[in-house]
């Protein structure tokens, strides 16, 4: 009788174990009710690695192969640009006269610009950037007309507009040219002339005055 319960319970504790042992696996794995199938499946196939795709731009370069040196001098110097004069905003009908004398008779020795008859007044046959800094004086007074108050004869009013104002901000008085222009000690006269120079010698301008380069590239067309 003792032997038969010895055997019975050895048997017992062997069916025991197995149920056992089997139930904490799966419990202590997969706490979660997930389908014993499906996770077979899945324990028995290898998670794939991901394979990485490289994009253009990340692609590795080849190795032992050897990137062409580039050729400095191929390379365009750098260009710098200048106004658009053809864009200029003036008041209406400004003429350009190389007599030396306005229309209405008034005569000087030097170029200037007439107010009273909107005249580019030259003597004879002057370089390019003579009457453009001449221009430049018509745009002040165009300047004057729209935001101020008409002003035939006089430029001074310009001082008193938000271009003049915005323009000494970074001009100053300290006048960077070197020949004998009035623009050496007159705000309006530098004005015109680094209009002048941003339209016919921007490059120039450039290396001269950067401030005032920097504000017609900004400021004219
Ligand atoms: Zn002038």
């Amino acid at each position: 009788m003792i032997r038969a319960l010895v055997v019975l319970c050895v048997a017992l504790l062997i069916a025991c174990d197995t149920e056992v042992s089997d139930d904490d696996t799966t419990n202590l794995l997969h706490p979660s009710p997930t389908p014993v199938g499906t996770e077979r499946v899945r324990s028995n196939t290898p998670t794939p690695t991901p394979t990485l795709t490289p994009t253009p731009t990340s692609e590795p370069e080849k190795l032992g192969v050897d990137k062409p040196t580039p050729n400095l001098l191929s390379y365009p110097a750098t260009v710098i640009e200048g106004g658009d004069l053809a864009r200029l905003t003036l008041p209406a009908n400004v003429t350009v006269n190389t007599s030396g004398c306005a229309s209405d008779g008034s005569c000087y020795w030097y170029n200037f610009y007439w107010a009273a008859t909107h005249e580019v007044v030259l003597q004879g046959s002057e370089p390019e950037l003579r009457r453009v800094h001449e221009l430049c004086h018509a745009h002040q007074h165009g300047v004057i007309r729209r935001e101020l108050s008409p002003s035939e004869y006089d430029l001074h009013p310009w001082y008193g507009t938000v271009e003049a104002v915005s323009y000494e901000a970074i001009a100053g008085h300290d006048w960077p040219w070197k020949e004998a222009f009035s623009s050496q000690n007159s705000l309006l006269e530098d004005f015109a002339e680094a209009c002048a120079w941003w339209y016919v010698k921007p490059s120039e301008l450039y290396t001269l005055s950067r401030a005032r380069y920097d504000w017609m590239r900004e400021n004219l067309p």
